[in-house]
């Protein structure tokens, strides 16, 4: 059988190859059609999103949100996942090796079989976890990279917009210089 988004989902729910699985309530797949142009991918599912099992559903998910309607995006036509799929312990920062296997085994195959146009990278983990490098954002943010045939677009991570207003005015400035991309 090929396999399929929907196929990998229900494997990744069952993953066990790296030690955070050992923690999680539901792991986080990701969510949003498989159609989609768009993909976001963040760092790591938080305490509701293990609760819940999808992607940005807390806090910094309403705001990703309302920063995809500000640019006339509608969140249900993107696809959206993370870095890793199982929340780390007390919301630490996904390891490298957590990150490098969670990418070969999954991440890999859904951008395959997705296919997306442009993928929307949130903050340095998953900057790191896509490019294979850590970058500073202060240099990066706002600016289209191509690698090995796949074109990504680096901003920062919702949760630290939320934090820091100066953030959160270059993240919408970043999704500003997005929508003109995708145009
Ligand atoms: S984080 Fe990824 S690799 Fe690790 S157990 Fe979860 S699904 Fe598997």
């Amino acid at each position: 059988m090929p396999e399929t988004l929907f196929s990998l989902a229900e494997q990744i729910r069952r993953c066990t190859a790296c030690p955070l699985w050992k923690q999680r309530t539901l792991a986080v797949p990701g969510e949003g059609p498989k159609n989609a142009k768009l993909l976001f991918i963040g760092e790591a599912p938080g305490v509701e999103e293990d609760r819940q099992g999808l992607p940005f559903v807390g806090r910094s998910g309403k705001f990703l949100t309302e920063m995809l309607n500000q640019i006339g995006i509608d969140r249900k036509t993107v696809f959206i996942t993370g870095s890793v799929k199982c929340h780390p312990p007390k919301n630490r920062v996904p390891k490298t090796k957590e990150l490098a296997m969670c990418k070969e085994l999954w991440l890999d195959k859904q951008v395959s079989l997705l296919k997306p146009k442009l993928i929307v990278l949130l903050g340095s983990v998953a900057i790191q976890s896509s490019l294979g490098e850590k970058k500073d954002l202060a240099n990066v943010h706002g600016l289209v990279v191509e690698k090995e045939g796949l074109h990504y677009f680096l901003t920062y991570h919702p949760s630290a917009a939320m934090r820091f207003p100066a953030v959160r005015k270059l993240m919408e400035d970043d999704f500003k210089k997005l929508k003109r991309v995708l145009n």
